[in-house]
């Protein structure tokens, strides 16, 4: 087997030295020849490829192929880019991200909690009012997404005494969470939910799952956040949630387009929060010895990390 892999990303060719300073001086004798440095030879004999937001045409070049090691969480569009293509997936699995995430979970859902849009709203217009403060037991707090990211942050909203829900695909039990699943499970969570947060994949089957009839099934007065991917919500029905005043406020990292652009209306509403895709950025130093210990697992014996599974789009 050759032990040259490459790395074929579209992102800032600083980002690109960082994550090869990193990741080469732990690889031994494994070589990360850059994409554009291949021979036509080379192409033909490389079995797994290092993928940042890769240029799907340069990976279809690459025929022997067998996996992809992503170093972001999400691959939906490594997905769509290429539905026929066979080789398997290996999605960015790491602890310290899904820490990083429970933590912007927990700063924004206190951020909600604490009412702090309407008091820098109040601040704005000289307003000195103190308002209700809720238990933070009796603060239903429901999570769409019980994977990596979305059990870490279970545990820090408990451990911080919210009362916590649970969603996912398969039935599951979590230690202190109500957990629910399936079309049923979504509307039965969601009325009961207060602020509501997204850590879902972005699939065919959650494509706009957020939309006006699921948004409405929240209790007057709830809040959602979204750390995962914009496609999930429809921004018009949040729109039209935020005028009615039937939601009171939206968290948003991540957007349809990202950056977002100047003309979007979601920059006007006084009651979203944007964020620049900030809530949990992969971190070079962990990943870096995540990816190494797979290359390196890969090459001694030939086993292939766990794949996303097609079939299901995560
Ligand atoms: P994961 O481990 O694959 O977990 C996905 C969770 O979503 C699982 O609990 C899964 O249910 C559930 N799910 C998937 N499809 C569903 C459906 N149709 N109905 C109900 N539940 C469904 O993923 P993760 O590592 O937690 O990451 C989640 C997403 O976060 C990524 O895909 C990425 O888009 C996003 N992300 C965002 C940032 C950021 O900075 N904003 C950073 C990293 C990741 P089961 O448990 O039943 O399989």
């Amino acid at each position: 087997m050759t032990k040259t892999t490459t790395f074929i990303g579209q992102i800032s060719t600083k980002d690109k030295e960082a994550w090869l300073n990193k990741i080469n001086p732990l690889l031994k004798d494994i070589s990360i020849v850059p994409y554009e440095d291949l021979t036509d030879e080379q192409k033909l004999d490389i079995e797994v490829a290092i993928v940042a937001n890769p240029d799907p045409r340069e990976l279809l070049e690459l025929k022997g192929l067998l996996w992809v090691q992503s170093l972001w969480a999400g691959v939906e569009r490594l997905l769509t880019d290429l539905p026929q293509a066979e080789f398997g997936i290996v999605r960015m699995k790491d602890p310290k991200l899904s820490s990083t995430m429970a933590e912007a979970v927990l700063a924004w859902t206190l951020y909600l909690h604490r009412d702090m849009p309407k008091y820098l709203m109040q601040q704005k217009n000289k307003i000195w009012q103190q308002n209700e403060l809720m238990e933070l037991k009796d603060r239903n707090v429901g999570l769409l997404g019980l994977g990596n990211l979305g059990r870490a942050s279970v545990e820090k909203l408990i451990l911080n005494g919210f009362n916590v829900y649970g969603w996912s695909r398969n039935e599951t039990n979590i230690q202190g969470v109500k957990c629910f699943f399936g079309a049923s499970g979504l509307q039965e969570m969601l009325k009961h939910t207060d602020i509501l947060i997204c850590l879902l994949p972005l699939t065919d089957e959650t494509d706009s799952l957020l939309n006006y009839e699921n948004l409405g099934l929240l209790p007057r007065g709830a809040s959602l956040i979204n750390f995962s991917r914009g496609q999930i919500i429809d921004d018009n029905a949040l729109l039209h949630h935020l005028e009615s005043k039937h939601l009171k406020h939206a968290v948003l990292d991540v957007f349809n387009t990202e950056p977002l652009p100047k003309n979007s209306k979601l920059w006007d509403s006084p009651n979203i929060t944007i964020l620049p895709h900030v809530s949990a950025s992969t971190n070079i130093r962990t990943a870096s010895k995540i990816v190494v210990n797979h290359l390196l697992k890969y090459f001694e014996t030939g086993r292939i990390p766990e794949t996303v599974v097609r079939s299901r789009g995560y």
